[in-house]
Parts: structure tokens; sequence; C-alpha cells
């Protein structure tokens, strides 16, 4: 009998939903009309787009004239990072070298073309920050400053109060984009009473279709055409809207919130289930995810060096578990991620990230600790 998969990478994406599947296929049907066209069809679909551009605004408590529909969190930050310099007057950028690697190389770039001052904050080895050195730094000049600090680590769950930099960035007059990938879904927003600028959305991340995404840019701050062409998306972000994609992301997202209390202590137990049993079969195991402030959908684990130590993501995907460990290279084999190079510096062991969904169950929880007990059996 072929066993049955268990996927644990639902921070890299997630599955549809069964609801969004259907959503999908009904809507399929009924919505092909271009929202550009001004006959029925037309308007229809233009109605269909901002009824869902309405509903995302009222969850996150925006203003429907704040959010720009993409194709990707990819898209969004770049979207954020590019518009802060070259229109919004951006010299200087502080960040920390844990961002995802849209932003980082976003900063790359600003800094070669763009002559960006880059600055990074140090992170300890959980990947926090230490708010008294953002003060130090947004108090050091006045060039006109932008903070980017992600809310959650894609690679190691840890999360930053959006709140708390927000008021300091305020303070001392910088802006402040939050890559919120990780967090949608999985976090509460009130744009409103926030001090934030710029947030982004990936519609793949929680449980709607690839090929979707937004951005929130605060009414005070205004954008420039970023891709030319027709008047989509006031003007700013031309290329007809992705119709399915963004209702379907929008669908998604009220039944993430809808069921918010319940799916995230569903994956706090799951979580702390996971973690219990691993350091009682495993007790040399360290832990990259801090055990407060992290998200509950992602455990990062640190396990020691064995010979072949980099190989065991594909022996657990031969075991039919799937997870990450890190980005894939030309081997076949993975690459430790910058994440993990620069909150750890001794580059032993193999990190690996568990990140889980609702719908997993602790009864898979104890079958990877099996597959791991097989996999590691003499070996650490
Ligand atoms: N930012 C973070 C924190 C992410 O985790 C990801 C995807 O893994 C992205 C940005 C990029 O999003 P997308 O895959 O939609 O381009």
């Amino acid at each position: 009998m072929i066993k049955k998969r268990i996927y644990f990478d639902h921070a890299a994406t997630t599955p549809l939903l069964p609801e969004v599947r259907q959503f999908l296929s009904e809507t399929m049907e009924s919505m092909y009309g271009n929202p550009s066209s001004t006959h029925a069809e037309g308007r229809a679909s233009r109605s269909f787009i901002e009824e869902h551009r309405k509903n995302i605004a009222t969850i996150l408590n925006c203003s429907t004239s704040e959010l720009y529909f993409t194709s990707c969190g990819t898209e969004s930050n770049n979207f954020v990072l590019k518009s802060a310099v070259s229109s919004m007057g951006i010299k200087r950028i502080i960040s920390t070298r844990i961002e995802h690697s849209c932003n980082m190389q976003t900063f790359d770039w600003l800094h070669k073309h763009k002559q960006t001052n880059i600055e990074y904050l140090k992170v300890d080895d959980k990947g926090r920050i230490d708010l008294n050195q953002l003060e130090t730094l947004l108090k050091s000049n006045g060039t006109p400053t932008l903070v980017s600090l992600m809310q959650v680590n894609n690679e190691i769950g840890s999360c930053i109060d959006i709140q708390e930099v927000g008021s300091l960035s305020k303070q001392y007059g910088a802006l402040y984009h939050s890559d919120t990938v990780q967090g949608i879904g999985f976090a509460k927003y009130d744009l409103k009473n926030t001090n934030v600028d710029f947030i982004s959305g990936s519609a793949h991340k929680f449980y709607a279709p690839k090929g979707s995404g937004f951005v929130y840019i605060n009414h005070q701050q205004k954008p420039e055409p970023f891709i030319h062409g027709g008047a989509q998306e006031r003007n700013v972000r031309a290329g007809t809207e992705n119709l399915l994609g963004i209702g379907a992301m929008s669908f998604a997202l009220k039944l993430c919130y809808d069921t918010y209390e319940e799916r995230m202590s569903k994956l706090e137990t799951l979580k702390a289930h996971f973690k219990q049993r691993l350091s009682t079969e495993f007790p040399n195991l360290e832990y990259n995810t801090p055990s407060e402030n992290s998200s509950p959908k992602i455990l990062n684990v640190q396990f020691p060096s064995f010979e072949g130590s980099e190989l065991l993501p594909l022996m657990l995907d031969i075991e039919g578990l799937s997870i990450s460990g890190g980005s894939a290279c030309t081997s076949g084999a993975e690459k430790a991620s910058h994440v993990i190079s620069e909150i750890r510096h001794d580059h032993k062991g193999k990190a690996i990230r568990f990140s889980f969904a609702h719908f997993n169950t602790l009864d898979e929880t104890d079958q990877v600790i099996e597959i791991l007990k097989k996999c590691l059996s003499g070996k650490i």
C-alpha cells in the first residue's frame, strides 16, 4: 500500500481549501468579462473586483483606495521599495540581513543603481532585533528613511511587533514597510490604527491560488506608476486584472479570519506537541525558532551534523515527508539559507523548517517523529 505523504511545508505554499476550489469553479463559469470593458460582462467583472477589494479592506481595516492588486509577494515588495525611493524621496533604508530575498535583492539593486544607503540592524540567534539599536539609527541622521522589517520571518518564524516598530518609525519621521507575506491570514491587522505605511500579501500563503497578491500603501503616500500601460489599479499597476485570483484571494482571506481563533489554536497545539515530542526523542536538537513571539505555523529545528546531514531533506522526502531545508542548489541538495547563516555562526548541522496548516493532525506529527527516528538512527 502506498503511504500518504505528509506535507509540512505550508510556509512555502499552501494547497487550496475545498471552499476556495468550489468558489473558483463557480466564478470561472460566470465571470469572464474584461473589467475594463464598458458592457454588462465588463461591468460585472469590475464590480466583482471592487467588491473583493472592499472585503480585503474591511478585514485589514484600511480604505479600498489604499489597496493595489499585484501578482505575488515579490512584486508587492519590489513595488513598495522601488516606489519609496523613486517617488517618495527615500534615500536610506534600515533593515536586517534576514529579510526575504525579494527585499534583500531589491536593497542591493537600489544601492547599486539609485545610490540608496542601506543599513542593517543586528539580529540575535533567534532573529530578534534590538529596538534600541533601531532608535539610535533613526536618531542619528535626518536623511529621509524607510524602515523595512518583515513581520514574520519565513525561515524561522520570529515575529516583530508592527505596532512597536511603526510607532518608533513615526516618532522619527521615517516611513515603515513590513513584509507581511507570512503574517496575512495568521495575524490580525488594524491598519487605520497602526503606523505602518506599506504591507504586502500573497494569496498562495493562505490557501488561495498562486499568481495573486496585494500591497497596502497608506493614503498619505502617492506611488508613481510601477507598470505602465492601461489605467488598471488607479494608473499605478497596468495590466488586465487577475480576476479569478483576486476573487479567490479575498474569499480565502475571509475564510481565514472567520475561523481565525479555531485555526490558530490548532496550529499552536500541533506545534507544541511536535516540539515536545522532538525534545523528548532527540534531546540534542536546537531550535532556531524563538519559544516566544513566533509564528504558530513555523518550527525551525537545527539537527546536529552527521555524515550526509546535508541530504536529510532528501531522505525525509523519500520517506514521504515534505519540509524545507534551505534553497535548492544545482546538486539537487539544498544550501543553507542566508537567514540561518546570519543567526548561527557555527555553520554546524542542518536546519529544517517544519511548517503546518490547521488541517495537519497530531497523528501526522507522531508519524514524522517515526520517520525522523528511522532517518537519524545511529547518526545523532
Ligand atoms: N516575503 C516573504 C516573507 C515570503 O515568505 C515570501 C515567499 O516565500 C515572499 C515574500 C514572496 O512571495 P511570493 O512567493 O508570492 O512572490
